[in-house]
């Protein structure tokens, strides 16, 4: 649908998206609606929908309705209709990875990657009749037997970050979907580009109309996700104070939650690391997407010498990198996706000056010529970088990287443990002993070993500590069919005629 809209900025005739309710796009007028911005250009090229309860409620009453179908599909039906969707994201990961480009600001290779690794919890998905397998026991006591199921949960819903609009829920959908559970997705409305897509290719691979469901909007959407007695269950993934929002109310209203939040992720480089790999790493995992990751690494932790042979070899390589709209083959790093987002990252940065922090490398006065009102930064590097700095303890979400200087490993070690934030880290080291040493010791679920975004594959479990996660289970993998499921346990006996016991008061013993 397109159609002129008063206040949409440059542009008024811009397409404006649909919610999707019941297997089909429900269409919202232009006064219900947000502008989303091309950050390269900082141009409206769409609008989106402000929903709210009522647009909840619509999309809780199809899929419950549509749960119990589901539910009751075979497990290799169900499979079946997973097998068709991955061809057909394998088949339109292009598309989709310009969609991401568009909206997000990130580059065509980046979001290629992004729907690639998004795919990957899809084929897991695919084979998750084997992972809803129960426990078969005979004779746990005599003529008994015991075994356990895994069944649905009834709606879950999936409530999503900007930037990762196709991966982050494709490691959500998946795993609910095959678990046998129908869904609610709330995304993002500053990259919404790529999401009808997404509901378009479930309905063509065979999901049944209500089985997946989409509304869009901010907070008064989510909070009536938070507080709708149809949902069983909701994954968030986004910021802490709004995650901590999520867990709380949705736990007080009796659902299950996981949120999974902000970062700020360490990694150390010890003085025998391979120094050339170490600020390759470090340069990519900083300054890739922007810094907008929450896989990033914006601390370097250089251990004794460590940092005198490093920032040089860093510094050569920001001084090499290309930033421009991510489209521009040529790239290495995209626009900030927001106006405003760009506009904090710079305040960080004055922060980090006037908390005494040396500026090696600034990104604040850069433009890319042609792309004037484009919400383009430089990349900022920033040397002793310390604990008691604002921007060493909390989260930029930025190309903003800064190196901390540590004189013993234990001492790097004891910062990452006592940061309020464990999501990602790594090591940079030739010596196995201390990257087994980090491995054991380090408080920090998901860990690289002179690999710089430990994101693990996409059949194992994703999730942070501390700050970087609400909840007790981590998302994918085998927590998240934990996740998605209720396991009941079933205590079985088949009376012979003839050979009934006699009626007794006494706790039953198993023998
Ligand atoms: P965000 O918290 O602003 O938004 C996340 C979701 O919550 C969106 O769908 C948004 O519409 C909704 N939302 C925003 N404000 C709300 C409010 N006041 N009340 C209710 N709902 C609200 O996060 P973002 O800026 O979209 O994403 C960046 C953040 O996500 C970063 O902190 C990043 O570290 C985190 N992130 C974490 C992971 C992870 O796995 N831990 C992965 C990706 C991103």
């Amino acid at each position: 649908m397109t159609t002129q809209v008063p206040d949409s900025g440059e542009r008024t005739d811009v397409p404006i998206l649909s919610h999707w309710i019941d297997g089909h796009p429900v269409e919202v007028l232009p006064e219900h609606t947000g502008p989303v911005h091309d950050p390269s250009t900082g141009a409206v090229i769409a609008r989106v929908p402000r929903g709210g309860a009522a647009e909840v409620d619509a999309a809780v009453t199809a899929a419950r309705r549509a749960f119990p179908g589901w539910r009751d599909t075979p497990l290799m039906a169900r499979s079946q209709i997973f097998f068709a969707f991955r061809e057909l994201v394998y088949r339109h990961r292009e598309e989709l990875a310009a969609l991401i480009t568009r909206d997000h600001g990130k580059t065509s290779p980046d979001a290629l990657g992004e729907v690639m690794r998004g795919l990957e919890t899809v084929e897991f998905a695919c084979g998750l009749p084997v992972h809803l397998a129960g426990l078969n026991t005979p004779n746990v006591s005599t003529k008994v037997d015991a075994h356990t199921l895994r069944q649905p949960l009834g709606v879950a819903a999936g409530i999503t970050p900007f930037n990762f609009p196709v991966m982050v829920p494709m490691w959500i959908y998946p795993i609910a979907l095959a678990c046998g559970n129908t869904f609610v997705w709330k995304p993002s409305s500053h990259t919404p580009g790529a999401t009808q897509l997404q509901a378009e290719l479930w309905k063509e691979a065979g999901l049944p109309d209500g089985v997946f469901n989409v509304v869009y909007g901010g907070r008064e959407a989510v909070n009536a996700i938070l507080e709708h007695p149809g949902i069983d269950a909701i994954q968030f993934v986004g910021s802490t104070p709004v995650g901590r929002h999520v867990f709380e109310t949705g736990t007080r209203h009796g659902k299950r939650v996981g949120a999974y939040t902000a970062a700020k992720n360490a990694m150390i480089v010890l003085p025998d690391a391979d120094m050339e790999l170490a600020a390759d790493s470090a340069v990519a995992a900083g300054y890739g997407s922007a810094g907008e990751r929450c896989m990033a690494q914006t601390l370097v932790i250089a251990v004794g010498d460590a940092a005198e042979r490093l920032l040089p070899l860093m510094e050569q390589r920001i001084g090499r990198l290309k930033i421009g709209p991510g489209m521009d083959p040529d790239v290495d790093m995209g626009p900030i996706y927001s106006a405003e987002h760009r506009a904090s990252i710079i305040d960080w940065i004055d922060k980090g000056v006037a908390e005494g922090a040396e500026l090696v490398h600034d990104g604040r006065p850069f433009h890319v010529a042609g792309h004037p009102d484009g919400y383009f930064l430089g990349v900022t590097l920033f040397d002793h970088v310390k604990p008691e700095m604002e921007i060493y303890r909390e989260e930029i979400f930025g190309p903003v990287l800064g190196i901390v200087r540590a004189t013993t490993f234990d001492e790097a070690l004891s910062m990452i443990n006592g940061h309020q934030y464990g999501n990602g880290t790594a090591i940079f080291t030739t010596d196995g002993g201390a990257a087994r040493r980090f491995e054991l010791e380090v408080d920090v679920p998901m860990i690289g070993i002179n690999v710089p975004i430990p994101v693990p594959a996409g059949y194992l479990s994703f999730g942070g500590t501390r700050g970087s996660a609400f909840g007790d289970l981590k998302m994918r993998g085998e927590d998240g069919v934990r996740f998605f499921t209720q396991q009941k346990m079933v205590t079985v006996r088949w009376p012979e005629p003839g050979r009934r016991e006699a009626l007794s008061l006494v706790f039953p013993g198993n023998r």
